[in-house]
């Protein structure tokens, strides 16, 4: 049976969606006429500060409302997309909307709205056009580049000739700010810390989640710590994810870590659900959630 459960697992038993699966190209060509019929949407998912809870930004999600299969993740689609080369218009699709909606919270609550990131893959940093897509997104947004963080995953980490680097340099001189994503799980040669203009690291949900299944997890939680040190003396901020308990948030607290992300803080949720909470957390009364 198809269970909703762990990370973008929606599926494994679903043999009717396995056929499916197996056919990632048949998957990848569908998804130009996807976008044109508007089947992709965003979810939100809070960052939050550790000391006040207070939500800091948040990140767009990808999900393809798919006619036949119901509503597919991220790590079901996203691979396929890069291999294609088919991440491109998809990440161009998904830099627009979240721009367009991070400028809408901007507009309407200033600097109580929250920052917007946005998950980049290494395909789209190499590609030439990057650049003029995203200046031209933000120009039609009317979004201040210093409301967009891009994710980028440690996996995927550019060696020090690699074409993306300049782009990424460039993409920080208009303001915008990088984070390296899933921090931990590169098996890192860490020089790109050193040659890449980043302002944040987020640590790989894996560490957190590592430490329910052995309970209390001294040497995991030491590994947390070091990763902490490491960014904060290179001043960089971090944010764990994967945090799903409140005795999780209250140890990343003790050890300095500055944001988390996790079902603790909340999922992933439609953008009304976030103007909700910006709503709520200023005192406000008004009830409306068209976001
Ligand atoms: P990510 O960037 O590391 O995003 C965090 C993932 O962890 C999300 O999965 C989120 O739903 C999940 N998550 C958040 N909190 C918790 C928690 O407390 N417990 C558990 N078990 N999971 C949690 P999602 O939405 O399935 O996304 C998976 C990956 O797909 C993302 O990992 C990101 O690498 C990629 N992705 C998503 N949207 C985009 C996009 O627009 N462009 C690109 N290139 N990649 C994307
Ligand atoms: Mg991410
Ligand atoms: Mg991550
Ligand atoms: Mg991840």
């Amino acid at each position: 049976r198809a269970k909703k459960e762990g990370r973008g697992r929606w599926t494994l038993f679903d043999p009717q969606r396995n056929a499916v699966a197996v056919s990632q190209y048949a998957m990848s060509v569908r998804i130009p006429m996807a976008l044109d019929r508007g089947e992709f949407f965003l979810d939100y998912q809070p960052l939050c500060a550790l000391d006040d809870g207070a939500m800091v930004a948040v990140e767009a999600l990808v999900r393809w409302r798919h006619p036949e299969l119901g509503v597919l993740g991220p790590d079901e689609f996203i691979m396929t997309a890069e291999d294609s080369g088919l991440i491109i218009p998809l990440g161009r699709w998904v830099l627009l909307h979240a721009c367009e909606q991070a400028a809408r919270w901007a507009d309407r609550f200033g600097d109580a709205a929250p920052r917007m990131n946005v998950n980049l893959a290494v395909r789209q940093a190499r590609n030439a056009g990057l650049i003029a897509d995203i200046d031209r997104i933000l120009r039609s947004s009317d979004l201040d580049p210093g409301r967009l963080q891009l994710e980028i995953t440690e996996s995927a980490m550019l060696g020090p000739r690699d074409p993306a680097l300049q782009a990424l340099h460039e993409l920080v001189g208009m303001g915008v700010s990088l984070t390296v994503d899933d921090f931990g799980t590169g098996w890192s040669n860490l020089a790109y810390l050193r040659d890449l203009p980043v302002s944040g690291l987020k640590i790989d949900g894996s560490f957190v989640s590592e430490l329910h299944a052995s309970g209390e997890d001294p040497v995991g939680w030491r590994i947390i710590g070091g990763m902490v040190s490491l960014a904060h003396s290179l001043g960089l901020s971090v944010t764990a994810e994967g945090v799903e308990t409140a005795a999780d948030a209250q140890r990343l607290r003790a050890i300095g870590c500055d944001c988390a992300q996790g079902w603790y803080y909340g999922r992933p949720v439609r953008p009304g659900e976030i103007t909700r909470r910006i709503v709520e957390a200023a005192g406000g009364t008004r009830a409306d959630g068209e976001g």
